[in-house]
């Protein structure tokens, strides 16, 4: 496994697992060990996903100690707010088990995430987060962002995969020292991702999959992934990416394949704005 140094000498997995869409905890707490074993050490979840504690089971059970294992875990919206954060965060904490957690991310830029991060920021510096950073923040949000913060985000998780390459926003983080994150690598297996004609011929010439091609792609442009999965060998898979590199030519191909929008989310939608406030994960 390789890492990446954040923007406070932290270092970060460059591939990791994500748990998003598995609610079931008996299947989370399988999956995440599973993972575990077959070497993933960086696991993505969120208050929001509703695992946590499933999580959590799987860490305390998987053998390997705290300081190898990288947890990263998100505020939800209902939380965006000074008071609120502090609690999510303690929250957060003993839902996973943990006293610490190496990356937590504000989930979306809405609501009052200033507030939020300045709870963060305390919470940072108490040694509670090793880490902070955001998600979903796109150039224009993440650079006023980054003018008015104190602590900058060492992450910024955002979609990208090989339809949706957002180069402005990767440029808004390299200015600013931020590690961009994809979530989606694999646009959660939109447009035929796993047989694209381009990503499984380029696969062939290496003997790897459409998907290994997605990952390595991301990784190869300074990008960290979080793939999920629930299946044991397509987690194998997803993490055999290390023993190949992409040519320039075929890092161009791909290039080719961006949509230039997400066809997941769209921020600048009121309704899916409206749908994010209205979602509640406590009473
Ligand atoms: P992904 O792009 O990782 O795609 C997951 C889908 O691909 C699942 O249906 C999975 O199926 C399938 N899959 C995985 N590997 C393979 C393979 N090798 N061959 C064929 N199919 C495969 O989607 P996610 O949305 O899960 O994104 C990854 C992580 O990013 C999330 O789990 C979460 O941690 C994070 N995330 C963060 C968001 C944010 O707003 N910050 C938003 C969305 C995700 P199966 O499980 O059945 O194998």
């Amino acid at each position: 496994m390789e890492y990446v140094t954040l923007n406070n000498g932290v270092k970060m997995p460059l591939e990791g697992f994500g748990v998003f869409q598995v609610p079931d905890p008996i299947q989370c707490e399988k999956a995440v060990r599973d993972a575990i074993d077959v070497g993933y050490r960086l696991i993505d979840t969120a208050a929001a996903y509703m695992n946590e504690r499933a999580v959590g089971a799987a860490i305390a059970k998987c053998g390997i100690p705290r300081k190898d294992l990288f947890i990263t875990t998100k505020l939800w919206v209902q939380d965006a707010s000074y008071e609120g954060a502090k609690r999510a965060i303690q929250t957060s904490l003993d839902n996973l088990g943990l006293d610490y957690l190496d990356l937590y991310l504000i989930h979306q830029p809405v609501k009052d995430y200033m507030g939020a991060w300045r709870a963060m920021e305390e919470a940072y510096r108490d040694g509670k987060l090793r880490a902070i950073g955001v998600s979903n923040f796109h150039a224009a949000r993440l650079l006023d962002f980054c003018e008015s913060v104190e602590v900058k985000p060492a992450v910024d998780q955002v979609e990208l995969h090989p339809f949706f390459h957002q180069k402005e926003t990767l440029k808004t983080m390299s200015d600013y020292g931020v590690i961009p994150q994809a979530w989606g690598p694999f646009a959660e297996g939109q447009f035929g991702i796993f047989t694209n004609p381009i990503l499984t011929e380029i696969g062939r010439t290496h003997g790897k999959t459409a998907a290994q091609v997605a990952l390595s792609w991301n990784i190869q442009r300074g990008v960290v992934v979080i793939p999920k999965s629930v299946h044991r060998d397509r987690m194998e898979q997803n993490f055999d990416i290390w023993d190949f590199s992409l040519t320039k030519e075929e890092m161009a191909q791909i290039d080719a394949l961006d949509m230039g929008h997400s066809s997941i989310v769209d921020h600048s939608n009121p309704e899916f704005i409206k749908m994010l406030h209205s979602l509640k994960i406590h009473p």
